[in-house]
Order: structure tokens, then C-alpha cells, then sequence
């Protein structure tokens, strides 16, 4: 491949914070208000028009259970229910009590308000349709953040970095070592679709495929709060592409919106009695990102730490939903649960099994550690959300919002009590940072 050298000019330093969030999805957005409200001055940076990341540009519309497994302990609070009780206020959030497939139902666009709302409140300094490109280090240390908008190629200096991006891209440009499964779990363009309530769609899709040439596939619909006929659909999936890669997202971006065509087309052809309701409202601004890169860290989270809900000593989230990996190809998803069950469901149907043999007492909850969010190699940078130390059946159960949200906020928290002991996130007593967050709403176990 033919190089150019692009010449050397100076940037122009145009904010100076304690804490720099770059990515802005609830993780990024929980991050900046716990940093701002333990008293940092926090810049906030995101690609998009909007802040809430998958939830919002990408329509996905669920938050799991905040409970244990038996909805008998309250396990996730702190800036996950605060947010929760804002949109409930709106009639934006439909709370479904011991439901561990879809504990909150949110209207995204509510959210993206909120969000927008929550960021003024606590005087965040905001920079949407801004991409964080190139981290500038000064020996192992970040000094800034080399950001690109509108205004051109800048830079915001910050004491400590906070990586919310997803897909982890400051993270890689330090070169903290990363993997990229060779079959990643699968991306869905999402949709918000009308006329289509109670059509099983699998069966519809798997039966007529061929016909729109489109791959075998299994996804799930939900309702939206505040409308009877508007569902959002997350039926299909782009398979076998990476997508820390330009080029496969841009094929991505373009065949999950063909997906989504053919989808309106084979209910107008095999539906008919639907056509006249049928329509496509709005396809998601982003595809929904399941799996890119996910980094090594201090401590890299093992399924079995998950399943078998094992305790950490520097747990700073706790979490009840069950091990979720979307099939490669073929669409559905291995489930695996905490008590031992597991399920595979296709559009063929429903496997039923166990993954270990009944034991005394199962495990109510699972715990991730601090350490899954530090490397030593950048010691002022602090991962968050999906991009944390997991392997990939772990990754499939902490990847949920109510858990990533968690990450946003233990990062936020750690990243202000860095600032407040002018030493690195690596250098905090655990327990502290316990009790901080816990002093903050979050809970504790
Ligand atoms: C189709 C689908 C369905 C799902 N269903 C559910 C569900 O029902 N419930 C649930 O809880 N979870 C669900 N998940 C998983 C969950 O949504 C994600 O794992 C979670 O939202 C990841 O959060 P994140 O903050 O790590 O990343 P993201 O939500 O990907 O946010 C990253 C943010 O960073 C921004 N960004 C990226 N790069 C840059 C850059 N260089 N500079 C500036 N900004 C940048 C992005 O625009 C984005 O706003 C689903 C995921 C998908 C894709």
C-alpha cells in the first residue's frame, strides 16, 4: 500500500480537565457525572449526534434485572435506577418486577433526552459529533487526547483518561493488548417496525429466505413504551465480520439495512392481510455492536468466576444476568444460567441442558472486579463497558447495559479519587473505592 506523510502542525490544547471520558453511551455519560460529582472538571467526547450509545443510536431497548437470580436482593442501584426513576417520571420506562429477560423497557428517545439532561446538570463539558483519533503519551503516561470535529484536529489535555468507547479505540492505540475472537458474537441493525405484533418472525424468515437471499437467523422483537402497534425488532444479524474494521462495518452498516428491507418485503409477499399496517418507522443510526476487541487488563473475568458467582475482595458491580452468546452463524443464542441449566434456542426450536450437575446452593449473583478495567501498561487510563478483561462466554453475561453501566460508574468514581490523591487508578485501595461508590448510590456486596 502506497504511504503519504502528512506534515507536522501544531494542535490547539482547547480544554484542560481532570478527567477525560471519551465515548458516550450510558457507560461513558455514568462515568463523567460520578467524576463531576465527587468535583472533577470532566470533558465528555462522542462520535454521534447523541450520548447513550447502543441504547439510543442504536435503539436497543432493554435493562436486565437489577436483583439476584431469586428477586430477593436488590444487587445494581447508583445512576442505573437514578436514570430509571427520571424516564419512569416521563412515562418512558415500563418496569417489569422479577423478570430477568427485560427488567426495564425503556423509549430510547426519552433516554436520549435524559442523557442529554444529565450531562448539563452536572456542568460535563460535551463534545458530540466528535471522534477521539490518537492518544499523545508522554513516556507511559497519557497527556492527551487528539480529537477531530467540525473545528478540525484538537487535543484536551486530562489527568486521567477514561476509555467508554465500546470497541475500546484509545485502548488499542496504546497498544494494551486486545483479542478479536475469530467468531465474534454477531451484530443486528435494529428497527422500529409497526404492524407487525404477534407474527413468530424466525419461522416466517426461515421458511422464505432463500427467496430475498438472506442467511438462516433467530432474533427477538419488544415492545416500546407509550405504543401498541411500534415494536422494536432486533430479528436478524450481520454474521461472520469484525467490526474494529472500517470495512466490515461499512458492509455491516449497508447489509443490516438490507436485512431489515427484506424482512418489510417477505411479510408484504407472505403476509399480505399485514401490508396495509405495515411499516418501516426508523432503521437504528448505528449498528448494534455485540463484540470487537476485549483487552487484557490486571485480571481477565473467566466464565467460571461468573457462573459460579465467585466473590472479589475489589468487586465494584454485581450482576444477575445469565452467560448470552449469539450463535456465529444461524442466528439464536446460547444461554448458560447460574443454576446450572443452559439452553440453546434456533429458529428450530429449544435445547434443553445443564452445564454442571445440580450442587446444594446456586450462586444468586456474579461480581466483576476492579481489575478487569486497569492495565499496567498506561497507568492513567481506565477501561470501561464492553471492552473490559473478560473471555467470551463472561464477556456474554457482563456485556448487558445493567453491568456495563456499572463499569461507567466504578470508572468515574476511581478515576476522581485519582485526581483527589494525585496518584494513578492502579494505586487505589479497593476498599475505598468501595466505599465511595457506595457512598454514591451504588451497592456494595
Ligand atoms: C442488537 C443488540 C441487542 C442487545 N440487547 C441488549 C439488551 O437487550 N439489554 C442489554 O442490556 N444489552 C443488550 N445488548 C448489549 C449492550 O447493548 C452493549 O453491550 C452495551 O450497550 C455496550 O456498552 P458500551 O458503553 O461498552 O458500548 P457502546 O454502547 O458501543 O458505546 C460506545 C460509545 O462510544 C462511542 N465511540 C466509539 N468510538 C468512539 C471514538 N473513537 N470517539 C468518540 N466516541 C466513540 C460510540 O458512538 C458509542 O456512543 C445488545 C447489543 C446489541 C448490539
Amino acid at each position: 500500500m502506497e504511504h503519504i506523510t502528512e506534515p507536522a502542525r501544531p494542535l490547539p490544547v482547547i480544554t484542560t480537565v481532570d478527567v477525560c471520558v471519551l465515548g458516550g453511551s450510558c457507560t461513558g455519560v455514568f462515568a463523567a457525572i460520578r467524576a463531576a460529582r465527587m468535583g472533577c472538571r470532566v470533558a465528555l467526547v462522542e462520535r454521534l449526534n447523541c450520548f447513550g450509545g447502543t441504547a439510543t443510536a442504536g435503539m436497543v431497548n432493554i435493562w436486565h434485572s437489577i436483583h439476584d437470580t431469586r428477586f430477593e436482593t436488590q444487587i445494581i442501584a447508583g445512576l442505573t435506577t437514578e436514570t430509571v426513576e427520571r424516564l419512569e417520571r416521563r412515562q418512558a420506562c415500563i418496569r417489569r418486577e422479577r423478570n430477568a429477560n427485560a427488567g426495564f423497557i425503556l423509549n430510547t428517545e426519552e433516554l436520549k433526552i435524559e442523557l442529554d439532561e444529565m450531562v448539563r446538570e452536572h456542568d460535563i463539558v460535551p463534545f458530540l459529533h466528535t471522534m477521539a483519533v490518537a492518544p499523545i503519551r508522554v513516556g507511559e503516561r497519557l497527556s492527551h487526547v487528539v480529537i477531530e470535529n467540525k473545528d478540525g484536529r484538537q487535543a484536551i489535555a486530562a489527568r486521567i483518561f477514561i476509555d467508554a468507547t465500546g470497541d475500546g479505540d484509545l485502548a488499542a492505540a496504546c497498544a494494551i493488548p486486545f483479542i478479536i475472537e475469530a467468531h465474534p458474537q454477531p451484530p443486528t441493525t435494529c428497527a422500529r417496525i409497526s404492524g407487525l405484533q404477534g407474527l413468530h418472525i424466525p419461522t416466517l424468515w426461515n421458511r422464505h429466505r432463500d427467496e430475498f437471499a438472506v442467511p438462516e437467523d433467530s432474533g427477538w422483537n419488544c415492545e416500546i413504551p407509550g405504543s401498541d402497534t411500534v415494536r422494536m425488532h432486533a430479528d436478524t444479524h450481520v454474521f461472520g465480520v469484525d467490526l474494529s474494521r472500517a470495512d466490515h462495518l461499512t458492509f455491516a452498516e449497508m447489509e443490516g439495512r438490507r436485512l431489515t428491507r427484506a424482512l418489510m418485503d417477505m411479510v408484504r409477499r407472505h403476509e399480505p392481510d399485514r401490508a396495509q399496517a405495515l411499516c418501516l418507522m426508523a432503521c437504528a443510526s448505528l449498528i448494534g455492536i455485540r463484540e470487537t476487541r476485549r483487552f487484557s487488563a490486571v485480571h481477565r473475568l473467566t466464565e467460571a468466576e461468573v457462573l459460579h458467582g465467585v466473590r472479589f475482595d475489589d468487586a465494584i458491580a454485581n450482576g444477575s444476568y445469565r452467560v448470552d452468546v449469539h450463535h456465529p452463524r444461524g442466528g439464536g443464542y446460547l444461554f448458560r444460567y447460574l443454576d446450572g441449566t443452559e439452553v440453546s434456542i434456533t429458529a428450530a426450536g429449544r435445547v434443553h441442558g445443564r452445564w454442571r450437575a445440580e450442587i446444594a446452593e446456586d450462586p444468586t449473583f456474579y461480581q466483576i472486579p476492579y481489575r478487569c478495567l486497569l492495565h499496567e501498561a498506561v497507568p492513567n487510563l481506565i477501561m470501561s463497558g464492553r471492552m473490559i478483561a473478560a473471555d467470551q462466554p463472561a464477556f456474554g453475561a457482563i456485556r448487558v447495559m445493567v453491568n456495563t453501566n456499572q463499569t461507567g460508574e466504578a470508572a468515574g468514581v476511581a478515576a476522581a479519587l485519582a485526581c483527589a490523591g494525585d496518584c494513578d487508578p492502579l494505586a487505589i485501595d479497593p476498599q475505598v473505592l468501595r466505599h465511595s461508590l457506595a457512598q454514591g448510590g451504588s451497592i456494595m456486596l
